[in-house]
């Protein structure tokens, strides 16, 4: 089946507010094995949405809209679906029961206000005509309940312009309530729907790659991507890292993990030291689980990232398990102070350098008395550059028992870009070290 989502409102369109509802159902519809080919946004105007009404209709199997379901003029989902569809609107009885039930308790909530009973008893009544505009809904449709609103969605099915039938699901755009009708109500209907075409499911896993660029998984996975077909794979570059999705679509959800998996192992082989996670793991996650299981603690010190990666690794619930501190040495005092890195160290390299990032190691791990010493320092910019350390260079030093070993990068991006980006390369320092990798020796 496939379906395109319109997302109607004029302040869509102006950007006042972000699309949140057709991020939300394009994922929703993508787990129910639903395509989605096509996301339209359109104003409140009765004539441009039916036009573009009409061109999803004669190219998908139908739509899925939120918004312009209001009680206000200027809501007219509904009767543009009903130009479209060559249908009269016609009031649903039980969603006037509902709408009156609901503005009656409101009435009441409001209590009687400093109104005079005649203007009070005037508004009301408008306010009535505009409510119950939201019950008349296109002739032949199923109303959706509205546990939180007053308006309700509809799900009609029908014959489109002498043609198969269509699907036309309509909800409300305030996500409180667009959310719950989904899930109560329309994922339920689609995924029936879906089991009549033929049992299918759709499976799909990120694969999180860090330390290496979109590009260059493309062209490690060339013969793969240019020949795929069940799974899909699919790169995604995220801030600091990329993603892979494998997206296969079988009968049952375990014949969907056979078809992923030897392709899985695959990119496993050839960009295993840059895979370090699946799905909802992140780095902070995985090295957590890492120190955890091998019983090892870790102290932090942080000069450029001032505290993003203690920020982190504090995420993860449990992290005072293994984590012991994480101190943000800014200045060369507070480096010289609580990490002992020595002044000559200081004056002759200077506070962006392997010997202060590798003495930021040591110090922060003899002083917290932790198994490994995590440390980064850099030009996060735009100013402090010199012509032999621009900015971006970064720093990044581990200190173990057997040593300590410190990487030099120099980084892109603007100064939050490069602190997120310093924050994962020291975050997959420490990730290779734990799990003895390459380029760290354990
Ligand atoms: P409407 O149903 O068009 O009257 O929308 C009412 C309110 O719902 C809007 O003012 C927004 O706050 C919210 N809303 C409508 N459409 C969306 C959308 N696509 N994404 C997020 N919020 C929305
Ligand atoms: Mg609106």
């Amino acid at each position: 089946m496939q379906l395109e989502l319109f997302s109607v409102g004029t302040e869509l369109l102006l950007g006042e507010i972000v699309d949140t509802n057709a991020a939300y159902l394009a994922d929703k519809l993508s787990q129910l094995g639903i395509n989605c080919f096509y996301k339209t946004t359109v104003g409140d105007n009765i004539a441009r949405l039916a036009g573009a009404l009409d061109i999803a209709l004669r190219r998908a199997d139908g739509v899925l809209t939120t918004g312009g379901l209001g009680p206000t003029q200027d809501d007219i989902t509904a009767a543009a679906i009903a130009q479209v569809t060559e249908l009269p609107l016609e009031e649903d009885p039980a969603s006037v029961e509902h709408i009156r039930r609901i503005a009656l308790q409101r009435q009441r909530d409001r209590g009687s206000a400093a109104q005079s009973a005649e203007a009070s008893r005037t508004a009301a009544g408008e306010r009535m005509k505009g409510l119950l505009k939201q019950a008349r809904l296109p002739r032949g449709a199923t109303p959706i309940p509205n546990p939180v609103g007053t308006a309700p969605g509809f799900i009609l099915r029908t014959p489109y312009r002498g043609g198969d039938p269509k699907t036309i699901i309509s909800l409300p755009g305030p996500p409180g309530e667009m959310k719950p009708m989904f899930e109560q109500t329309v994922a339920p209907y689609l995924a029936e729907r879906v089991a009549e075409e033929g049992p299918a499911v759709l499976v799909s896993h990120h694969l999180r790659f860090a330390d290496i660029g979109e590009s260059q998984i493309e062209t490690e996975l060339r013969d793969l991507i240019t020949t795929q077909g069940n799974p899909t794979i699919a790169p995604l570059a995220k801030p600091a890292e990329v993603h892979l999705r494998l997206a296969a679509r079988a009968a049952t959800r375990e014949e969907a993990e056979r078809l992923i998996a030897p392709v899985e192992a695959e990119i496993r082989n050839r960009l295993g030291a840059h895979l370090y996670g699946v799905d909802s793991d992140t780095l902070e996650t995985v090295v957590g689980r890492l120190l955890r299981q091998t019983g090892r603690t870790l102290a932090v010190a942080e000069s450029c990232t001032g505290g993003l990666i203690g920020h982190r690794l504090t995420n993860v619930p449990g992290s005072s398990e293994y984590l012991l501190a994480s101190l943000v040495t800014y200045g060369n005092r507070a480096k010289q102070d609580l990490l002992g890195v020595t002044a000559e160290t200081l004056s002759a390299h200077g506070a962006v350098s392997e010997e202060t990032a590798g003495a930021m190691a040591e110090g922060v791990r003899r002083v917290c008395g932790a198994d490994l010493g995590l440390s980064v320092t850099g030009i996060a910019g735009p100013g402090g550059a010199t012509p032999e350390k621009p900015v971006g260079l970064t720093y990044l030093g581990l200190a173990h028992a057997g040593g300590t070993v410190v990487e030099r990068r120099r980084l892109r991006g603007d100064r939050s870009m490069i602190k997120e980006r310093a924050a994962q390369l020291a975050l997959y320092l420490l990730y290779r070290h734990l799990k003895g990798l390459p380029g760290v020796e354990s």
